[in-house]
């Protein structure tokens, strides 16, 4: 066994397995290794069922990219028959393939410990359920919240809340006062909270109650964008009864689309984003999962062809019973002569692209001549609007979404509220009025000025003396030997 003394300081990152957590946690390693590369950076992976060719390629490209970064398979987990055959939602598999891992991940830290001085476990806020066993190895247990502050609070709150209702959020019909987030109308609290008698709810409540063992919190975002929820944590407001564990907002971590400059390389959209005039484009894209009917997807096509304004839109294939959510990445790609509106196509062509499937977002939004952006409000969707200085139109689809729209247009104030039917289906009108609204409207120009005033706080927060940069030198600080700082 080698000695303290000559092991590797080493870093470990323990995601949940879902694409877009893992997408941002490597981007968080990138910034680590960018002020510490002799740091080793270990990763373990779960191997999902519903794994698709993306999460094993982007692992591919990212070995290559960052030899200081190691993946660790964690043994597979197969569904057995009993839960196979029971109303298994995704959230709660998850939580399965968690659990699953915990003998594995505590062999995996064992052996790692063999030749690397662990500075850190940074658990995904999906699997701190397992804080324990890092506890028991004597490791320095952080949370790492992929999504903002906001979210942040509500999580290490849940236990609270928990307490103070007995009943389902979905069915309270009441606005939740949680500290430093708006006022939050409790059917609008994140998708798996909503039901107390789910197992997800259970699960979240589990990931809440482990969190006081946390040596530091960590979120993407930065202080100026949410500053009454990250004060609110930091006070300990949110978490009652335990001593205050550091928080660290190291955002905004965006991730570049990796686009060339020759125009010859350049995605078709960029191409065609170049001969528009400055911020006159509204740009429409739903993240990694979101999908609509074709009945929806002809309302908005009606709705930007009323409004008049230029568009670029990413549309996809509805997806149908058969091809559940899960198989999404083996999506085909979409026929817009059979979803889009008869001649839509042609009688828009001087004022608006539709792309096929996907679209190099974060490039998009850099664009000058984006004006607009019609979100799901996913998180890096959100950061990379203002990265971007593009106000938003806020249209949540899953998870957390409608939650951070309610925090995105009452609190951060740079998003408009698209307005839905109980069923979630947004009427051509609306699409219309909404899009008029931001790119014409007073009210549209005070959320375009205040998303400009954010990107400037965006850029000081990562500068040399600003509150992100600075939070991570204190993170890295933390994780030095004693012996190193003599
Ligand atoms: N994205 C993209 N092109 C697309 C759709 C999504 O580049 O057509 C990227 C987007 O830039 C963002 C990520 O996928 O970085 C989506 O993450 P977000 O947190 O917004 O939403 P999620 O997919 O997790 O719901």
């Amino acid at each position: 066994m080698k000695t303290r003394k000559t092991m590797k300081e080493a870093v470990v990152f323990y995601p949940a397995p879902l694409i877009g957590h893992l997408v941002s946690t490597i981007e968080l390693c990138k910034l680590i290794l960018s002020h510490r590369p002799s740091l080793a950076i270990h990763i373990l992976i779960t191997i999902a069922p519903y794994d698709t060719a993306t999460a094993s390629n982007y692992i591919s490209a990212v070995s290559t990219a960052l030899p200081s970064v190691s993946f660790h398979n964690l043994p597979p987990f197969t569904i057995p028959q009993t839960l196979l055959s029971s109303s298994l939602n995704h959230e709660s598999l998850l939580f399965h393939l968690l659990h699953h891992n915990d003998p594995h991940l505590h062999q995996t830290l064992l052996s790692l410990s063999q030749t690397h001085s662990i500075k850190a476990l940074i658990f995904d806020i999906l699997s701190t359920q397992s804080i324990p066993i890092a506890s028991q190895l004597n490791i320095p247990s952080y949370i790492f919240n992929p999504s903002n502050a906001s979210i942040l609070a509500v999580f290490l709150y849940h236990r609270t809340l928990h307490q103070k209702y007995l009943q389902s959020f979905k069915d309270l019909n009441t606005f939740l006062n949680i500290p430093g987030v708006p006022p939050m109308p409790s059917s609008d609290m994140p998708k798996p909270l909503l039901h107390r008698n789910d197992e997800a709810y259970h699960n979240f409540l589990s990931c809440s109650l482990a969190a006081d063992k946390a040596a530091g919190y960590i979120v993407n975002t930065f202080e100026a964008l949410e500053p009454s929820s990250t004060k609110a944590i930091s006070q300990g407001l949110c978490l009652l009864d335990f001593p205050v564990a550091p928080l660290f907002c190291l955002g905004p971590i965006v991730a570049a689309n990796a686009e060339k400059n020759a125009s010859d390389h350049k995605h078709q959209c960029l191409r065609w984003l170049d001969s528009q005039p400055s911020k006159s484009v509204v740009f429409l894209c739903f993240g990694s999962l979101g999908v609509f009917s074709k009945e929806q997807l002809c309302e908005i096509a009606i709705g930007l062809e009323k409004s008049n304004q230029r568009f670029l839109w990413v549309v996809r294939n509805p997806v149908t019973e058969q091809k559940h959510n899960l198989a999404l990445g083996l999506q085909e790609e979409p026929d817009f002569e059979l979803l889009l509106p008869k001649g839509f196509l042609e009688r828009t062509k001087e004022k608006g692209l539709v792309v096929k499937s996907w679209a190099p977002q974060a490039a998009v939004l850099k664009h000058d001549s984006v004006g607009g952006f019609v979100s799901h409000c996913g998180w890096n969707s959100v950061l990379e609007a203002v990265c971007g200085g593009v106000p938003m139109i806020a249209w949540p689809l899953y998870a957390e979404q409608r939650f951070n729209r309610v925090v995105l247009v009452e609190e951060i104030k740079v998003a408009l509220w698209m307005h839905e039917s109980e069923s979630g289906f947004v009427a051509a009108t609306e699409v219309e009025e909404r899009v008029r609204e931001l790119m014409e409207s007073e009210r549209g120009n005070r959320v375009r000025e205040r998303v400009t005033g954010l990107k400037d706080e965006a850029k000081g927060a990562v500068r040399e003396d600003g509150s992100s940069h600075v939070a991570l030198v204190k993170l890295l600080k933390s994780w030095k030997s004693p012996e190193d700082s003599k």
